[in-house]
C-alpha cells in the first residue's frame, strides 16, 4: 500500500468506530507520527491531507520542522525540562505533561515569549512502570494546581494503552480515561480548557475511537513499521 492509501484505510477504520458507538466523538484528527520517518515519506502524509505530525522528540522534531512550515507540531513523547526552550511556540499541542516542574518550566518559558502553550495531562492508568504520566488518584489535584501557571493551557488528556495481547484488552483502560477526561471536564475549573482525548496508536486505534478519542497517534499503520 502507498502511504496514501494507508491513510485512506486509517480514516475508514476511525469512520467505522465513529459509526460503530455511541461514545465516539464527531470529529477525530488523525495525528501522522512521523517519528524516524523521512522528510520524503512525510511530504506523501502532507499531499494526503495529514496536517497534523507527532514527534516523540525535540531534537528530531526540529530537524524537520523547518521543511514543513504549514503543519502542526505536537510533541508525544516524555519531554525533559531541560528541552522546553527548543519548542516553545513551535508545538500547538504537547501530550505528555507529566509533572509539576514541567508546569513550570513550561510557565517560565511560555511567560518569557509572551506566549500561552497548549498541553494535555498523561495519565498511567494501567500503571506500568516504564511509562510516564501521573496516576489517576493524583490527577484531581493536579489540575488544580495548574491555576498558577497561565501561561500554560491544559486541554485534556493523553494516554498510551498498556502492552497486551490483544487490543480489545485495552478497551477498559482508554474507558476509564474517558471517565477521567468527562469528570474534570464537568468541574469547570476556570483555567482548564478541556475539549482533548488523545488515545489510540496504529494497534488500537478503532477501540479508542469507540471509547472517546478525539485524536489517535498513528505512526506505523501509515508509514509502515519503523528500523
Ligand atoms: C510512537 C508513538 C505512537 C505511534 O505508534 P504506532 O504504533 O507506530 O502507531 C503514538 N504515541 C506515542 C506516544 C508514540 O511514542
Amino acid at each position: 500500500m502507498t502511504i496514501a492509501e494507508s491513510i485512506a484505510k486509517v480514516r475508514e477504520n476511525i469512520a467505522k468506530a465513529q459509526a460503530n458507538s455511541q461514545y465516539a466523538a464527531s470529529s477525530v484528527l488523525l495525528l501522522g507520527v512521523t517519528k524516524t520517518q523521512t522528510v520524503e515519506k512525510m511530504r506523501l502524509a502532507e499531499q494526503a491531507g495529514i496536517t497534523d505530525f507527532g514527534e516523540n522528540r525535540v531534537q528530531e522534531m526540529m530537524s524537520k520542522y523547518e521543511e514543513f512550515p504549514n503543519i502542526n507540531w505536537h510533541l508525544i513523547g516524555h519531554l525533559q525540562t531541560n528541552k522546553v526552550k527548543y519548542i516553545i511556540g513551535r508545538t500547538v499541542l504537547i501530550h505528555s505533561l507529566d509533572s509539576i516542574a514541567l508546569a513550570e518550566e513550561i510557565e517560565k518559558r511560555s511567560g518569557a515569549a509572551g506566549i500561552i502553550t497548549n498541553a494535555l495531562v498523561q495519565l498511567n492508568i494501567a500503571e506500568e512502570e516504564t511509562k510516564s504520566g501521573i496516576h489517576e488518584e493524583e490527577l484531581a489535584d493536579f489540575l488544580e494546581a495548574m491555576a498558577d501557571y497561565p501561561h500554560l493551557r491544559i486541554q485534556g488528556l493523553m494516554t498510551i494503552g498498556p502492552h497486551v495481547e490483544a487490543p480489545e484488552e485495552i478497551r477498559p483502560v482508554f474507558a476509564e480515561l474517558r471517565k477521567l477526561y468527562e469528570r474534570e471536564k464537568q468541574r469547570d475549573l476556570p483555567h482548564l480548557d478541556f475539549r482533548f482525548l488523545s488515545m489510540g496508536m496504529s494497534y488500537d486505534y478503532p477501540i479508542a475511537v469507540e471509547e472517546g478519542a478525539n485524536i489517535v497517534r498513528v505512526g506505523s499503520s501509515i508509514f509502515g513499521a519503523r528500523n
